[in-house]
């Protein structure tokens, strides 16, 4: 196993989202009180499902990205490469997928944004075809 990991400690596996996710990844939250803040790392090749942050108002997600290379894509938009120093604003009932480049480990800080009713939709995986051309 890598010993991959940023100024923030890897944590262990991420078990209880593992369904959600395609390869392995570790999570370790850094913040459980205020703001959800968790620090999230991605092996080679792992992403996370399609997924949505939904929210009545409010909601969404931050990525502060720390190591690594990885990518963020939106459905119906091109992928967006990231690298460490990275920020993405995720706003809330945006369908999107975060996670490592295929041959980098990756990990970005998720902050989960306040909102009203705020919950997550875990969606279909981001299949093989589509995310070995990028
Ligand atoms: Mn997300």
């Amino acid at each position: 196993m890598s010993e991959f990991s940023t100024v923030f400690p890897r944590g262990g596996e991420n078990t209880a989202y593992a369904q959600y996710f395609t390869g392995t990844s570790y999570l370790n939250m850094l913040s459980t009180e205020q703001l959800s803040i968790g620090n999230v790392t991605f092996e080679p090749g792992c992403r996370n499902n399609w997924h949505v942050h939904h929210a009545d108002k409010g909601g969404g997600q931050i990525l502060l990205c720390t190591g690594g290379r990885g990518w963020y894509q939106e459905w119906g938009s091109p992928a967006r490469e990231l690298l460490p120093g990275d920020v993405v604003n995720i706003p809330p009932e945006v369908k999107h997928w975060h996670g490592a480049a295929k041959d980098s480990w990756f990990a970005h800080l998720a902050v989960e944004v306040p909102g009203e009713g705020a919950r997550n939709e875990w969606l279909e995986p981001v299949g093989d075809e589509e995310y070995n051309k990028l």
